[in-house]
């Protein structure tokens, strides 16, 4: 029997662990299953409604940890896994994606020689002032097993002298959480809720740091969304971080955007589906709309999922009020075309299980 610990910490890990847990749990008694919920996210619009509708099971362990500085957030979650992971002596850690759980918790694994199984591994923006860079190459950097989404995963991990063996792309998780939940994705009444057409609105989402917490980037990025807004209305669930910038600098939104809370997952992708342009600054994002072939503005000088632009509808824009609305104008005219990128194909928790089963201990 293989005993698998996976952790979740904040919103963009729940539709990477669903699939996986779910896959695992078709081997039956062959699996045993721990779930760490490191708590970075733990209300209930940034997590208990993921846990509801992707329907993860219950955590077995909270470790009750948000807020705080980076180093503070990391060191928290570290000393409150230790304990955890040594009571639970799983044969695999699976973590996935580049928040500070991810990295903590894989710390303190490698230390005890906990094998680690990095789930989107080898995503690269060559930007270390993102704190989701560090996160990414420190984790890849000590996990065994290197889960990739992509093949310019795989050639990042080579390039940085990773032995092959050790690489295996299977493809994007993500993707296997929308094409499941696409009926529920279907049946979600947001557009008549908040009165909007199909094709007829646009919808933003911002919340990193070099975007949000430069009070004058955040102030020119909502005065290109106010006038965006003067032609088609704009809804903007609003990130807690954004949220609380917004507050505190005092910037005004015009009245033709819907701010709202953060959505749920039904809800905020059944906006995206249906949305004619979305403009973001989420990883996460990216790659949904180019599944659904939906026109994205990326507002960042990089991206560490270039395959989104390649095949996909993703266009990169350099922060800034001009930029922003020149690529608006643009994209209008002329939309990306998308080809969906290979393995993105609603499989990727069972490739995922099948090598944790088979490899290692
Ligand atoms: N999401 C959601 N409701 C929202 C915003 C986002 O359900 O109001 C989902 C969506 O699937 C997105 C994921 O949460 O891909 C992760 O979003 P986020 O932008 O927080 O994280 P990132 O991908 O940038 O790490």
């Amino acid at each position: 029997m293989k005993k698998i610990l996976s952790v979740v910490g904040a919103r963009p890990n729940f539709m990477k662990i669903a699939p996986i847990m779910r896959a695992l749990d078709a081997y039956g008694s062959d699996v045993q299953q721990t779930l760490v919920h490191t708590g970075q996210h733990f209300d209930e619009k940034m997590s208990d409604v993921f846990f509801r509708e992707l329907e993860l099971p219950k955590p077995d362990e909270h470790l009750g940890v948000s807020g705080g500085s980076h180093a503070v957030q990391t060191a928290r979650i570290m000393l409150e896994f230790e304990p955890v992971i040594l009571k639970h002596q799983p044969d695999w850690l699976v973590v996935v994606g580049d928040v500070n759980s991810t990295v903590a918790c894989s710390l303190v694994a490698s230390k005890i020689g906990v094998p680690i199984a990095h789930v989107e591994a080898g995503l690269r923006s060559r930007d270390n002032t993102m704190p989701e860079e560090i996160n990414r190459k420190v984790t890849d950097a000590i996990s065994d097993l290197l889960l990739t989404p992509s093949p310019d995963g795989d050639a990042n991990l080579i390039a940085e002298g990773v032995s092959a063996d050790r690489i295996h792309c299977v493809g994007n998780v993500m993707i296997d959480s929308l094409i499941r939940a696409l009926p529920k994705i279907e049946q979600s009444e947001i557009l008549s809720t908040l009165s909007l057409t199909a094709g007829g609105f646009v919808l933003a989402t911002l919340h990193r740091p070099s975007n949000v917490d430069d009070p004058q980037m955040l102030g020119q990025l909502i005065a290109a969304l106010n006038e965006v807004a003067t032609t088609l209305p704009v809804v903007f669930p609003v990130h807690p971080r954004t949220r609380s910038r917004l507050q505190s600098e005092g910037i005004e939104l015009a009245d033709g955007i819907r701010m709202v809370d953060p959505l749920g997952y039904f809800d905020f992708m059944g906006l995206m589906r249906s949305a004619k342009v979305v403009m973001t600054d989420s990883g996460g994002v990216q790659e949904e709309t180019t599944y659904l072939g939906v026109t994205c503005l990326t507002v960042r000088p990089n991206t560490e999922r270039p395959i989104t632009i390649s095949e996909g509808t993703n266009r990169l824009v350099q922060p800034g009020k001009d930029t922003l609305l020149a690529a608006w104008n643009e994209v209008q005219t002329n939309p990306p075309k998308r080809n969906c990128p290979k393995l993105w194909d609603g499989k990727a928790a069972e490739r995922i299980a099948a090598k944790l089963v088979q490899s290692g201990s």
